[in-house]
């Protein structure tokens, strides 16, 4: 098995590694490293959870350390992220690997002042991760100059791009110096990624690792007919019985994330939401308490909580089932990681019904039903010949927003339901293939009330 070693890192970059723990290079490291370290532009399709972070920082310390400008510090790699969460997350990830290294770093992003930020760059640095909006208002402020960046690295591209943040990334391709090295990472490599990919890598090394195809095996999941008003008794019972130690739950509003915070407190659980209302210093505070274990329950909105690196979750709750199927992929993916294996709960009412039907076409296999709960609700059950999405409310707000699934004619066969389990491990559960359609659909959807 190959090691740290082999892959041509210097003594600093080994100790740190060491001291981090890790003793063999995962398959995104393996293949990035080495092209990284002989000065090519690497395209990667990893996600968080992968070891993408070090796949990209190790490297880029290295290189960077081998030859140190005279004069004052300046930015000589720029990393941008869509989120603060994984901004934040990389910074410290850059902490970790540079600690025997003069490299200094600075994270940068909105929804806290400015001034700290502005100091830091005015002392100078060598690295600066930041989410697009902050580093443009402080480039326009004319705090941070890009012209000497050796080099640029696009994190979680596909979600830059559903954040709509193309423009900006464009913004900041023209403000960096043509001589440098190119990363982009992302999860998924639809046409549009591909397309900014070429715009700016150049002859890039190409490396694939798609862990959800693997994840989602070791995941068991459950489906739960429930009436909407019997939820919070049913998550309550389950958290207790299961003496769940660190969960997830998804809800789809920010305002049902707090409600339900309140009602578990009232059972005596302790939990913490995290969505786009809460200020910079709750979410990091909720997140931190939630990966020391002080906080046992995380609920939180998807946009939330996309990109969080929380190793060790058991269980993920579906309390709303989500009205984007690849959704569904995305969250049951946050238990089950580093080789773990973790259950998935999905509670359906009776509007729900319609998701379920699209989920599980979506995924090619019809999720376990658990009717072993007093809550077990038969009206909540799906018609056999119900269609996706298709919700009994009437209410527009509830209506699913893709739309277009219709117009593309079901000639996948997963959307008519004529592949089953097979399909598990052929990926076909996998975000990679199914994100294009959720990409092409309602692209400009509202992310306000998540
Ligand atoms: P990332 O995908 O970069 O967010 O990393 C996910 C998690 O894996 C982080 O907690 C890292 O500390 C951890 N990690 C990264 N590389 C390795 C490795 N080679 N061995 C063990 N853990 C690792």
């Amino acid at each position: 098995m190959q090691d740290f070693q082999s892959l041509g890192l210097s003594r600093e970059l080994l100790l740190a590694v060491e001291q981090e723990g890790y003793t063999t290079p995962t398959p995104v490291q393996a293949q990035s490293i080495p092209p990284l370290l002989n000065g090519r532009d690497v395209l990667g399709v990893a996600q968080t959870g992968t070891g993408k972070t070090a796949a990209f920082a190790l490297p880029v310390l290295q290189v960077m350390n081998r030859s140190k400008p005279q004069g004052k510090r300046h930015i000589r790699t720029l990393v941008l992220s869509p989120t603060r969460e994984l901004a934040a997350q990389i910074d410290e990830r850059f902490s970790a690997y540079s600690g025997h290294l003069d490299i200094r770093h600075k994270v940068i992003f909105g929804g806290v002042k400015q001034n700290p930020q502005v100091r830091a760059l005015e002392k100078g640095i060598d690295v600066l991760v930041a989410t697009p909006g902050r580093l443009l208002d402080l480039i326009g402020q004319g705090y941070i100059d890009l012209s000497r960046v050796e080099f640029f690295v696009l994190d979680e591209a596909d979600q830059m791009l559903d954040m709509g943040f193309i423009r900006d990334i464009k913004k900041v391709l023209k403000l960096l110096p043509k001589q440098r090295q190119n990363l982009l990472f992302s999860a998924t490599m639809p046409k549009s990624i591909a397309d900014l990919a070429s715009s700016f890598l150049h002859n890039a090394v190409k490396v694939d690792v798609s862990p959800e195809e693997i994840t989602v095996d070791r995941i068991a999941q459950k489906i739960m007919f429930v009436r909407k008003a019997d939820k919070r008794r049913l998550i309550v019972k389950i958290i207790k019985q299961e003496r769940v130690s660190k969960g997830i739950v998804f809800t789809r509003t920010k305002h049902g994330a707090n409600r339900l915070v309140k009602q578990l407190a009232q059972s005596g659980i302790n939990a913490a939401a995290i969505h786009g209302n809460k200020s910079q210093g709750a979410r990091t505070k909720a997140l931190a308490n939630f990966k020391c274990g002080e906080t046992k329950i995380l609920v939180a909105t998807d946009i939330a909580s996309r990109g969080i690196d929380v190793n060790d979750i058991t269980h993920v709750f579906n309390y709303d089932l989500p009205n984007e199927p690849e959704s569904y992929v995305h969250r049951i993916g946050r238990t089950a990681r580093a080789g773990k294996s973790g259950i998935a709960y999905g509670f359906c009412d009776d509007t729900e019904s319609g998701y379920l039907v699209g989920i599980q076409q979506l995924i090619g296999f019809e999720i376990d039903v658990d009717e072993s709960h007093e809550f077990h609700f038969v009206g909540a059950i799906p018609k056999p010949d119900q269609k996706p999405g298709k919700i009994k409310t009437g209410k527009s707000s509830n209506k699913p927003r893709n739309s277009n699934r219709k117009k593309s004619g079901n000639s996948n066969p997963r959307r008519q339901g004529k592949t089953p389990s097979s399909n598990r491990r052929s990926g076909d559960s996998n975000p990679k293939r199914s994100s294009r359609r959720r990409r092409n659909r309602n692209r400009s959807r509202s992310n306000q009330d998540r």
